[in-house]
């Protein structure tokens, strides 16, 4: 497994250590979920893993608590958000085609309107 320690260079390394100011919604020993700066969404915040992990690509067997923790504070959030009843979009880009343009680990939450699908 490549090294998870805090990456000086990275955006949201810097967000998880509060070293750059974010709108922080959710916050655990695992999981850190911010309001998004350019919210394509009514509702658009993204959770972050703590650890650095470039992206979903590099996940293993022992990730299981980190992404079962992260989708249940999603949900939570979406309950007390007002946005599950109708639902909502989870999604994590990968890789330059997926889209990732911050190499850290992370799921969009889009919710507050309809979404359409295929993505673009
Ligand atoms: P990606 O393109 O990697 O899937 O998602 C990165 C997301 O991070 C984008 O939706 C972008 O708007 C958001 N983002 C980029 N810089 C910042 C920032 O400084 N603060 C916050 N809260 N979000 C950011
Ligand atoms: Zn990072």
């Amino acid at each position: 497994m490549a090294d998870r320690t805090r990456d000086p260079d990275c955006l949201f390394c810097r967000i998880v250590a509060g070293d750059i100011p974010s709108e922080q919604i959710h916050a655990d020993d695992l999981v850190v979920g911010i309001r998004d700066i350019q919210p394509k969404a009514p509702t658009h915040v993204l959770f972050l893993s703590r650890e650095h992990i470039p992206s979903a690509a590099e996940m293993t067997d022992h990730d299981g608590p980190l992404l079962g923790r992260l989708f249940a504070a999603a949900a939570d959030f979406a309950r007390a958000a007002g946005i599950a009843e109708n639902g909502y979009r989870l999604v994590t880009n990968i890789g330059t085609w997926g889209g990732q343009t911050v190499p850290h680990f992370h799921v969009h939450m889009l919710g507050g309107r309809s979404m359409s699908w295929p993505p673009g």
